[in-house]
């Protein structure tokens, strides 16, 4: 499908009344927004909008609550079935149907069959801002409405897409896009005229597309939930053009926006306009690039700038560039002024799916890596994978890394994921990679959610970091960028937690496969065993003398322990390359 240059698309859909015939059939959970998505539409292709559950109340004059209360919710699904087969029979409208209803196969079968249903979807933690305290809501008055919420969604997943011709993610709440995106995506959109008066054939049957399912301009919006320091990410490609996601975040009438030598002459001049055209005042740093710039010298650098420009607590920074940037530019955020508001845009792949999300941010000091620094969450994060098309094939590998991290330590459904597409993300196709990051901030933002400043469970992001940051230091920083020194720690994990038992021989070789797949080392560089030992002690999440590790058990599932010194030294050995006759390898890679 082509795509119009967005502001012509926005002007013909602002003029245009659209005519088709057909009745679209919105599905999802509730608080996704059907009702009023689905008003919206039909407003736009000239139907007429029903509600399910309205429309049972009408019929039995009794609300759904009530209906649930006496009748029970069998008995509700029962009518909802029925008011559906209905419903569904009439032509040209637009059908927002109750969570529920596509529990029963018929009802299923009997949408198919009459039109195309759109399944909206949002995360858990958006539905609860919407819905979490509404009454009408029965499946909702419990004791604890996330849980109830999240087993729905296990439970229904699944029906939702067997039904779907497509699905749309609907947590960012800006309807006249998502509406945009609606009509582009039932291919309303003629290439060469601005005026549909006929049914595109391909209306009634697009390809369910259950996974890869976002418009490549589509932006996603997750919200990273940490009550009042919450904070939205928003994905997509060419959101460096979107002058009101930006300026909306930016609350004063200075922005300043700190980037590098090398990011600086690709975007900054961009990111300016979006600014000044808003009537913001705005001051550009930009600091050389590299590692060693996340140093004490360039904060001092940045105080300068921030103090000759007058720059007071409503300044707003803008970190613009990949993790070095942002690392840098929160932790002068998080002490000009005991703290100023900042927005990341990052524009790596390990910054977008990594490191701009979870507020840690610091410097280095010669002693060790990220020593110094602050937990202070951004305002929003801006990913615009337009940027990582500009960036070097080792930086995307290495941020692939943190991607098949995510997976592995949580999720293998999404492990499982990317292998199938691991060959889009090199190519760096739009969807796969807003995707990928999209799935890694979601994982990342849960589990900093439940342990914003490291008391546990976050460690867990740590896999494969220990082996990781000895190779770094071991072999000094910028020989193996941060991201390859974790892919192979990744391997050397693998191999530590299938010789405990904990994965089986094909679960190690999964790993490692992807790993290599993805463009990264999966053997180790020979430190020499009592130097790598040496390295591993001095980590940081080595905790009370013993190192500790984080490992799979199984993959997709992680645990943090520590090791016998015998399988460790037998991973290490196997892990590097055969110098001298040594431990039998048993990696099958
Ligand atoms: P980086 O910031 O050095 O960027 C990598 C390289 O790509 C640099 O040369 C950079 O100038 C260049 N670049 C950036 N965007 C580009 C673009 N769009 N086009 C072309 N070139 C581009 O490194 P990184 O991998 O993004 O981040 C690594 C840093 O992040 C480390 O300092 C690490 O400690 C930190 N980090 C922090 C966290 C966290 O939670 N705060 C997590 C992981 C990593
Ligand atoms: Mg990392």
């Amino acid at each position: 499908m082509k795509t119009l240059p967005r502001q012509v698309f926005r002007t013909i859909l602002q003029q245009t009344t659209w005519h088709m015939s057909g009745s679209i059939f919105l599905v999802g959970l509730m608080g996704t927004g059907k009702t009023t998505i689905g008003r919206a539409l039909a407003k736009k292709l000239d139907k007429r909008f029903v509600d399910s559950d309205h429309e049972i109340e009408l019929r039995t004059g009794a609300s759904i609550p009530m209906i649930f209360e006496i009748e029970g919710e069998e008995s509700f699904r029962k009518r909802e079935a029925d008011v559906i087969r209905e419903l569904s029979a009439q032509k040209n409208i637009v059908l927002a149907t109750g969570g529920g209803a596509v529990l029963r196969a018929e009802t299923r079968a009997c949408l198919k069959q009459h039109g195309t249903v759109i399944y909206l979807r949002a995360d858990v933690n958006q539905i609860l801002q919407r819905a979490g305290r509404d009454k009408n809501r029965p499946l909702l008055q419990t004791a604890d409405p996330r849980k109830k919420l999240e087993e729905l969604s296990r439970q229904r997943e699944p029906y939702y897409q067997e039904v779907a011709d497509f699905i749309i993610e609907t947590s960012r709440p800006n309807m006249r896009l998502l509406v945009q995106f609606i009509m582009s995506r039932l291919e309303l959109m003629p290439e060469h005229t601005a005026v549909s008066t006929s049914t595109p054939a391909s209306l009634n049957r697009l390809p369910a597309e259950p996974v890869m399912s976002v418009l490549p301009h589509a932006p996603i919006t997750l919200q990273v939930d940490l009550e009042k320091r919450s904070y939205p990410i928003t994905i997509g490609h060419g959101l460096l053009s979107d002058s009101s996601l930006l300026t909306r975040h930016i609350a004063g009438k200075h922005a300043v926006i700190v980037t590098n030598d090398k990011v600086g002459p690709l975007y900054l001049a961009q990111v300016r306009k979006l600014l000044e055209d808003a009537g913001k005042q705005v001051t550009g740093i930009v600091l050389p690039d590299g590692e060693e710039t996340k140093n004490w010298t360039s904060l001092m650098k940045m105080f300068d700038v921030l103090l000759t420009e007058k720059c007071d607590r409503k300044t707003t920074m803008i970190a613009l560039g990949g993790g070095v940037i942002g690392d840098l530019t929160g932790f002068a955020a998080a002490t000009y002024m005991r703290g100023v508001p900042f927005v990341q845009i990052p524009t790596t792949l390990l910054a977008q799916a990594d490191s701009s999300v979870g507020g840690k941010t610091g410097i280095n000091h010669p002693l060790g890596k990220n020593m110094i620094g602050a937990f202070h969450q951004p305002q929003a994060v801006i990913a615009d994978t337009a940027t990582l098309h500009t960036l070097p094939a080792r930086e995307l590998s290495a941020g692939l890394a943190e991607v098949i991290k995510h997976g592995a330590i949580i999720d293998i459904s999404f492990f499982g994921w990317i292998e199938t597409n691991i060959g889009k993300l090199m190519v760096r196709d739009n969807v796969a990679l807003a995707y990928a990051i999209q799935h890694s901030c979601k994982i990342k933002a849960d589990v900093v959610r439940q342990d914003e400043r490291e008391g546990g469970l976050r460690a867990i992001l740590n896999f494969g970091h220990t082996f990781g940051h000895a190779i770094e230091s071991g072999l000094g920083y910028g020989q193996w960028l941060h991201g390859e020194a974790v892919g192979c720690g990744m391997v050397m994990a693998a191999d530590l937690s299938y010789r405990l038992g904990y994965i089986d021989a094909t679960a190690k070789n999964r790993l490692t496969a992807l790993v290599k797949a993805a463009g990264l080392p999966a053997t180790a560089p020979d430190l020499g065993l009592s130097r790598w030992l040496e390295l591993m002690e001095i980590d940081k999440k080595n905790e009370n003398g013993r190192t500790r590790f984080i490992l799979l058990k199984p993959l997709g599932h992680s645990l943090v322990t520590d090791v016998p010194q015998n399988l460790l030294l037998q991973t290490l050995t196997a892990c590097t390359p055969p110098l001298t006759p040594s431990l039998p390898c048993s990696t099958t890679d």
